[in-house]
């Protein structure tokens, strides 16, 4: 089989793309490969098992330059330290994808990296953005997790991966703002122009930036209603398509508390689950900074424009929200005043995000006692069903939008653990039960449970991926 790849992006703005090959595997073997994935690129499973499996861990391609704002703090030259674009496919839709490799070796942006990756973090990004591809929230994908043989030094020697993904793009607000640092005029037009085409083609630059700020309102929004964390919001970590990317730290909570965080090197919280909106209007505020001469000649005027769309974020991210919201409730009409309230009720009596929103879909068949029995405070969360049923929720359209099996941390934890150690079974029946993650099925129930009360305790994912 013969893959034809484009180089758009490296043609467009070479300034920014520094060709690099991937550091030589001897012993691939295949962990994981995403079948339905590879047949929506055109690619032949059986064939990529086989002598294709090099092409899910080894190439040509390039480095992709990108500065970042990394817990607030700004530097000017991150990019692909330990990952390469292969370059773009046409999949089977007739939509450029990105082919690109995490954990393919050392590139001139490692600083001090060691360019690799281990097979649980590279499990860790499969498991968690196929649940949420399957879940409707938009993502890069994952195709592919091989095993290299090699050994990665973390705090204790760990077996080596590389992780084939496939994005819409793979143009970050770090990109941006990486171009405008330049100081080059015509390289950021030329990159803005790239994201345009690729993304809202016929937009003018302003107009981009209004999508990528629509985008990413609803994008987080989405998070929210699922109870993501992404864990690690550094401006090199948001995508201009809205697609997440980068599953380092990430987790999905627990017990509703919007000061959650998982990451062990967060240590004020920034991005905790309740700061994520806050943080992504903050980082498209740079996205803004970096366009700004796009957007007009006078800077005054740049800035007016500028802030005006920026503006639009809390309308965007609220209208996903309250409607996502709204889904989740089965209910329609005005939800404010009960949602506050049953948030507080959640947050007071520790209470399972995932496992109330499905139960609740069977409160509203009749069935109030497995979501009622979540709470201590009985009286309050009867008065908060009482006043819900009044709305006459649909349970029917509510197991339609809420979850029953999430990728939680403890099962993540346990599947990555075995797969680390050469068992990939509950690796792959964790990915059966959340790429269908809608509606109960028997026997499954293990899935669908909380972590034990010591586990989530002292839970936290370690950015040393
Ligand atoms: P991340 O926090 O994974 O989004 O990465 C932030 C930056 O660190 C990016 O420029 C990555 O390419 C780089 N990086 C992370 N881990 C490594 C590694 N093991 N080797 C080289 N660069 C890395
Ligand atoms: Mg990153």
């Amino acid at each position: 089989m013969n893959i034809s790849l484009s180089s758009d992006f490296a043609d467009t703005v070479p300034e920014m793309a520094v060709s690099w090959e991937a550091v030589t595997v001897s012993e691939p073997e295949l962990l994981a490969l995403n079948e339905p994935l590879a047949k929506e690129l055109g690619l032949d499973s059986a064939w990529l098992r086989t002598e294709g499996l090099s092409f899910l861990v080894s190439g040509k391609g390039v480095a992709q330059a990108y500065a970042g704002h990394q817990f607030g703090g700004y530097s000017p030259r991150l990019g692909d330290g330990r990952a390469l674009l292969l370059g773009e496919l046409t999949d089977t839709e007739s939509r450029l994808r990105d082919l690109h490799l995490k954990g393919s070796g050392r590139t001139p942006f490692a600083r001090g990296g060691d360019g690799l990756a281990a097979v649980g973090p590279m499990l860790r990004e499969y498991v968690v953005s196929e649940a949420m591809h399957a879940l409707g929230i938009p993502t890069t994908r994952a195709l592919a997790v091989v095993s290299t043989g090699h050994v990665v030094q973390r705090e204790e020697p760990l077996a080596g991966a590389v992780l084939a993904r496939v994005a819409a793009s793979h143009l970050r607000v770090g990109s941006f703002q990486y171009a405008r640092n330049t100081g080059d005029l015509d390289l950021l037009r030329r990159l803005a122009d790239h994201a345009i085409a690729r993304h809202h083609p016929g937009s003018t630059h302003l107009e981009l930036f209004s999508h990528v700020v629509a985008a990413q309102a609803s994008l987080v929004a989405r998070w929210m209603l699922v109870g993501f964390i992404h864990g690690v919001m550094n401006t090199d970590n948001m995508t201009i398509s809205g697609e997440t990317i980068d599953y380092g730290p990430c987790a999905f909570m627990e017990a509703y508390d919007p000061t959650t965080k998982y990451s062990s090197i967060d240590h004020r919280g920034r991005y905790a689950f309740g700061n994520q909106p806050i943080i992504a209007e903050w980082n498209l505020a740079r996205l803004a900074e970096a366009l700004l001469p796009l957007f007009a000649d006078d800077e005054d005027e740049a800035v007016s424009l500028a802030l005006a769309t920026l503006r639009t974020f809390d309308a965007h991210f609220e209208e996903a929200w309250t409607g996502g919201m709204r889904a989740k409730l089965g209910v329609s009409g005005d939800v404010k005043p009960l949602l506050k309230d049953l948030l507080a009720l959640m947050h007071e009596n520790h209470v399972d995000f995932t496992s109330f929103f499905h139960l609740l879909g069977k409160a509203a068949r009749g069935d109030a006692e497995p979501a009622r029995s979540l709470f201590l405070d009985l009286a309050a969360i009867d008065a908060w069903l009482a006043r819900w049923r009044e709305l006459g929720p649909d349970g029917a359209a509510m197991d339609r939008v809420n979850p029953v099996y999430v990728p939680r941390n403890h099962l993540v934890e346990e599947a990555l653990a075995a797969g680390a150690d050469g068992d990939m079974g509950p690796f792959d029946r964790l990915l059966k039960a959340v790429t269908s993650p809608f509606g109960e099925r028997p026997g499954l129930e293990y899935f669908a449970a909380p972590a034990p009360q010591d586990f989530s305790a002292t839970y936290r994912t370690y950015c040393g991926t």
